[in-house]
């Protein structure tokens, strides 16, 4: 593997997702040699902890993803910390002379990723200051920046807070973190897609009769109430992770297999959705918010929830686009919390044969299955292929069966460390650009306009199902139904 050379700037270095996901991350580019000898870690927060303390806690982070105690020793090595508050001006000339020290002794020859893993309040206050400060080199190969998630609550915040950002970057600078483009089966959409013209040919209207996107989640708020209260699963979930992957399976070819071509292909996908007026949004959307039973509280006796809140824990939706390749094919996409298990998973529903000649009455046979491309992202890697076929008895009988193909994910790279591992390396093909994250903001403002004048029957929906029952007649008014159910 090519060895990295940069010096990575984390703010929020303590923190929850620090620890959890990009300290593992890092140590396993370390283990393979994509990084080696020639990068250092500054680490920064308001905590007073030492270099030391630093390196023990990066340590004790990475113990579970190898025995070797020297290895997890020198990676940690590498890692400094900064007591900081990045709202204080004057202090970021101490990370800048800290950062100028560990370039010349890691020979990291001007190479800098501010990797920004905080609360977003602060995402543009960093960047600012960044710029203004100095701590961008100009004899570099690269400075980049890498935000967090939530990008914004509505199209003006994120608006706002993008011309914050670019003051400082470039867009080509920005990465901006979507970890659903992280993981393996979300990159194999293009794959299956573009690798196999037994699909892309049928890839359109005319074959496909409708696409089913479910990021289903057993769990219900937890710690997050706070945040999520203000949230809710349409801004949580859907106008980030499920419109990427909406845009990865609506849009057209790229020119090539480069991000530049990509990220033009998925925002001429994503302008070309319909947006919403009033009307249409209230006839398409559906929230839901779980209820209680006999082991599970309801959404609103949470810890940190309002007894009155009228926050959604699902969404349900169907998207319209209005081009050549997808007129008249709805996309229908579902998240939630509470639900019958922790899944994500893509079904494209292909139409049936035009006409069923083996449905005359005396054969006996069932009528044809639809065709179903399934993708299960997760915990499952793998998709599977439903044709109809003849089963093995006397007479003829057709019955569906599914090719399947499960991958192996003992070797597969956690989404984090596919993700910085592509920072490195400035490929951006699995990040959310800006008119991306602006169109699917767009969108998701007009569901939300409706959502905020109409008052909610909450709750409505039981912990351990599908959702509340419109979800399902959301399908049924089109004659269809989810093709997974329980
Ligand atoms: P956290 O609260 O655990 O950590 C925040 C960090 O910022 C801490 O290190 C804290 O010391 C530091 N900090 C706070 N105020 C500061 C200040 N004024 N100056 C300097 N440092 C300060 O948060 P987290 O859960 O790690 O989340 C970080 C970011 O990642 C957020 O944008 C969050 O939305 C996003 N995110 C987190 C997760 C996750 O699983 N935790 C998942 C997806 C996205």
């Amino acid at each position: 593997p090519k060895e990295r050379r940069a010096l990575i700037m984390l703010f929020g270095g303590t923190g929850d997702l620090a620890t959890r996901k990009l300290y593992p991350a890092l140590f396993n580019l370390y283990k393979k040699g994509n990084l080696r000898d020639h990068f250092a870690v500054i680490g920064t927060a308001r905590n007073k902890i030492n270099d030391a303390e630093f390196q023990e806690l990066v340590a004790k982070s990475v113990a579970k993803e190898s025995d070797d105690k020297k290895l997890i020793a020198n990676f940690a090595s590498h890692f400094y910390y900064e007591a900081h508050d990045v709202t204080d001006v004057k202090h970021y000339s101490v990370l800048r002379e800290k950062a100028d020290e560990l370039d010349k002794k890691y020979d990291l020859q001007g190479n800098r990723v501010f990797y920004i893993s905080m609360a977003p309040n602060f995402f543009g206050t960093v960047a600012k200051n960044l710029k203004t400060q100095n701590l961008l080199t100009e004899n570099g190969e690269f400075n980049r920046l890498v935000i967090e998630k939530p990008f914004g609550r509505d199209y003006e915040s994120a608006k706002q807070l993008n011309d914050e950002l670019s003051a400082s970057f470039d867009e080509n600078q920005i990465f901006r973190i979507d970890h659903y483009l992280g993981k393996e089966m979300i990159q194999n959409i293009e794959a299956i897609r573009f690798g196999n013209t037994i699909f892309e040919a049928l890839w359109n209207n005319r074959y496909i009769d409708n696409i089913q996107i479910t990021l289903a989640e057993d769990l219900g708020v937890e710690e997050r109430a706070g945040y999520y209260d203000n949230s809710g699963a349409l801004r949580d979930m859907v106008q980030n992770h499920i419109m990427q992957i909406v845009s990865l399976l609506a849009m057209e070819q790229p020119v090539a297999f480069k991000d530049v071509d990509i990220r033009s292909e998925k925002v001429k996908a994503l302008r070309s959705l319909r947006v919403y007026d009033v009307v249409e949004a209230s006839a398409n959307f559906v929230r839901g918010q779980y209820g209680s039973d006999n082991s599970n509280k309801s959404y609103r006796e949470e810890d940190g929830v309002p007894a009155d809140s009228n926050t959604e824990t699902f969404v349900a939706g169907k998207l319209l686009f209005d081009n050549y390749r997808w007129s008249g094919t709805p996309f229908y996409i579902r998240t939630g919390k509470k639900l019958a298990g922790k899944f994500t998973r893509v079904d494209v529903v292909f139409k049936k044969p035009l006409v069923d000649i083996f449905a005359f009455p005396q054969s006996g046979s069932t009528p044809l299955n639809d065709n179903v491309l399934t993708i299960f992202v997760e915990p499952n890697q793998g998709f599977s292929l439903r044709v109809n076929a003849k089963n093995n008895e006397q007479g003829f009988h057709t019955e569906p069966v599914d090719l399947e193909y499960m991958e192996d994910q003992k070797n597969t790279p956690q989404p984090y460390e596919r993700l910085i591992h592509d920072v490195l390396k400035g490929d951006g093909t699995n990040f959310s650009s800006w008119p991306e994250v602006a169109s699917a903001w767009k969108f998701v403002d007009q569901i939300r306009r409706v959502w905020d004048i109409q008052q909610p029957n909450f709750p409505n929906y039981i912990p351990g199902s599908m959702g509340p029952v419109a979800a399902d007649e959301l399908l049924a008014r089109d004659h269809r139904q989810w093709v997974y159910k329980i």
